[in-house]
């Protein structure tokens, strides 16, 4: 379960992932009034078995229950995790083609929620599921060589730039001009490309505390992440405004010592 959203007086409009049709839509009539009928089951960090109506003449799926399978909505209480959750909800939604279903899209949702229970908010566990939906989608950035030309070599003067699909050596770099390009440090790249190798959202946090990166590789990390995710979207994502607030409002609290 993704999103729901309120629809006309009664009713909610859920976005699922599912194992047989991928991304779907589906109305839940009158479950503004009553939830009884969907057991809790319409809320983010739930995994369940939904039956899912016909849909007369291409309209909208109908959802008709849910059987709650596992759920994480214990996580509630975390804001930050819950910012998280809904960053990877809203990524689904914004990076994979609508019905088109994937085992591992499905597989890396749960496995960030399987990741933010047991050892909770990760930088590193996110940029694995940024970079698995973004492969996904058929957007991988490149990371091993210049997205122009190939070339493996890309260390200093080397950009990053997401209209180009990725990392740009020196040589291409002059090519690179508009939104989102950005220097891409030897140690911000090797960063990336260790969460790559890591690829499940667990094993990824293991870059949070390599003594190898910085903070600022981590923040560069993930800047470049977002200028991709932001280029394919079009449009500033609402869960990544919310984790930017919430992370400025950590800060300040460190600041002032509370
Ligand atoms: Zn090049």
């Amino acid at each position: 379960m993704l999103k729901t959203a309120p629809l006309r007086e009664s009713d909610l409009l859920v976005t699922l992932y599912t194992e047989t049709h991928g991304r779907i839509t589906a109305v839940a009539r009158g479950a503004r009034r009553s939830q009884k009928r969907f057991a809790g089951g319409l809320q983010l960090l739930v995994l369940g078995r939904f039956q899912l109506g016909r849909r007369p003449r291409g309209d909208l799926w109908a959802l008709e229950g849910v059987d709650i399978v596992r759920d994480w909505t214990q996580l509630a209480s975390d804001v930050v995790a819950v910012a998280h959750a809904s960053y990877v909800a809203e990524l689904v939604g914004a990076l994979l083609p609508a019905e088109v279903p994937d085992a591992d899209a499905l597989a890396m949702v749960i496995a960030l929620w399987d990741s933010l229970a047991e050892a909770g908010p990760s930088p590193g566990a996110l940029r694995a599921v940024e970079l698995a939906l973004l492969d996904i989608g058929g957007h991988r950035p490149a990371l091993d060589g210049c997205a122009a030309c190939g070339n493996n070599e890309l260390g200093a003067g080397a950009v990053f730039d997401p209209s180009r699909g990725g990392a740009i050596c020196r040589s291409c770099a002059a090519g690179s001009r508009g939104a989102g390009i950005r220097p891409l440090d030897p140690a911000t790249l090797a960063y990336l490309r260790e969460v790559a190798v890591l690829g499940a959202p667990g094993a990824a946090r293991a870059v949070d505390t390599d003594p190898r990166f910085a903070p600022s590789d981590r923040t560069a990390a993930r800047d470049a992440m977002i200028a991709m995710v932001q280029q394919l979207v079009g449009k500033p994502l609402r869960s990544l405004e919310f984790i930017a607030k919430l992370g400025a409002a950590g800060r300040r609290n460190e600041r002032e010592g509370s």
